[in-house]
């Protein structure tokens, strides 16, 4: 996959796109990053990218000019013409779901805004506004970055074992099941018996529980979505059934 970034912190990306899985990634070829600086796009002396908000108000706003610019040259280089993903806080929510689409398409522009935000007429370019959760940050270089990585590692060939995305928490609708290493006993704590019973089946069922659990305790709308047998969804019915409402008398 090729993924093109648009930003005018270039260097933010240097070491975190180069540890660990994304560096693998990248040495391998599946990860094909391309780092541009918007300043290159610019003509003036300062290299200019931002200007003050029609109408007032705190703050800059990035200038068009640049960034249709940079969007339309990075397009018109060879290869597939690339999906136009924005971030911005008002976009539409991250997710594996959405990582899981991304990863599908073979080249990616990412286009981080700064300042007030970015003016309103480069979205027309967008084929796609993300935001990574309901908060703001000074830049979305971050954002960029939490996109690249939640999609590259579920490129073929990415992870050691390509199983190893399979039953993460959001892959099945559900959070994860709870992991355990040596030693078997810790501090008092000890690991459950079933996982040291070479059981597959029974060790299968008791983290499908355990994940089941965690996801009712912690996040039940996303027990609402999940895939479930019809044992399952009679077990946590009560999240499932409004509760019956209360007789009201005569009102
Ligand atoms: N004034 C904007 C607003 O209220 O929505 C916030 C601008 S923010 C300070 C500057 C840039 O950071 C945005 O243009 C966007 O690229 C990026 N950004 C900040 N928070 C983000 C988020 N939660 N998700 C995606 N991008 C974000």
């Amino acid at each position: 996959m090729i993924v093109d970034v648009i930003t005018i912190f270039p260097e933010m990306f240097e070491s975190p796109m180069r540890a660990s899985i994304l560096g693998n990634a990248r040495m391998k070829g599946v990860l094909e990053l391309r780092v541009h600086d918007l300043r290159d796009w610019t003509h003036d002396r300062h290299r200019t990218t931002d200007d003050v908000p029609y109408g007032g108000g705190p703050g800059m706003v990035m200038k068009p000019e640049p960034l249709f610019a940079a969007i339309e040259s990075i397009q018109s280089m060879p290869g597939p013409r690339g999906t136009v993903v924005i971030l911005t806080p008002a976009g539409a929510p991250f997710s594996q779901t959405v990582a899981g689409d991304l990863a599908s398409r073979e080249r990616l522009i990412l286009v981080c805004g700064r300042y007030e935000g970015i003016d309103e007429r480069v979205f027309s370019l967008a084929d796609l506004e993300l935001s990574i959760g309901d908060f703001v940050l000074t830049g979305g270089e971050l954002p960029a970055m939490v996109v690249i990585d939640a999609v590259t590692r579920l490129l073929p060939g990415v992870l050691g074992d390509d199983e190893s995305s399979v039953e993460e928490s959001f892959t099945q609708g559900l959070l994860e099941y709870p992991h355990y290493t040596r030693p078997a006993s810790f501090r008092g704590m000890v690991v459950p018996d079933v996982l040291r019973s070479g059981d597959h089946q029974r060790i299968a069922a008791w983290r499908r529980e355990q994940a089941l659990a965690k996801t009712a305790a912690r996040r039940p709308d996303l027990l609402l979505q999940a895939d479930l047998a019809p044992d399952e969804r009679l077990r946590y019915a009560h999240l499932f059934d409004p509760q019956p409402t209360a007789n009201r008398g005569n009102e």
